[in-house]
């Protein structure tokens, strides 16, 4: 399970829903998602956080994975997690280019 997340940037930007977390089989084959942006596309989207080197869907681009500055949840991937992500008011935004991105819990997902 894990949050629904939506990131706002004050230049009017504004993501779908964003998956973040482990699904619900986590474990052997389970899911996990975390959330990163493309550049090239200007969005911020859900990313597969099993692949090492993820592509946006869109242009096949590396996609930019937003990590935690200081891990405070101890995670070893390095991950910024739904907490990170919230408390955090300054994440790159890739559609102005500015520290202004936020993020919203939205709901939980399963
Ligand atoms: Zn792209
Ligand atoms: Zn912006």
């Amino acid at each position: 399970m894990g949050d629904l997340l939506k990131a706002v940037c004050r230049c009017g930007y504004q993501s779908g829903e964003l998956a973040h977390g482990y699904g619900f089989s986590s474990g052997r084959d389970g899911s996990f998602y975390t959330i990163g942006y493309c550049e090239t596309c200007s969005i911020v989207d859900t990313v597969d956080g099993r692949e090492a080197t993820p592509t946006c869907e869109h242009c096949h681009e590396a996609v930019q994975i937003y990590r935690a500055a200081v891990s405070q949840s101890g995670a070893d991937n390095g991950f910024a997690d739904a907490d990170d992500l919230t408390e955090k008011r300054d994440w790159h935004c890739p559609k102005c280019k500015q520290p202004t991105l936020t993020f919203q819990t939205i709901g939980l997902w399963d």
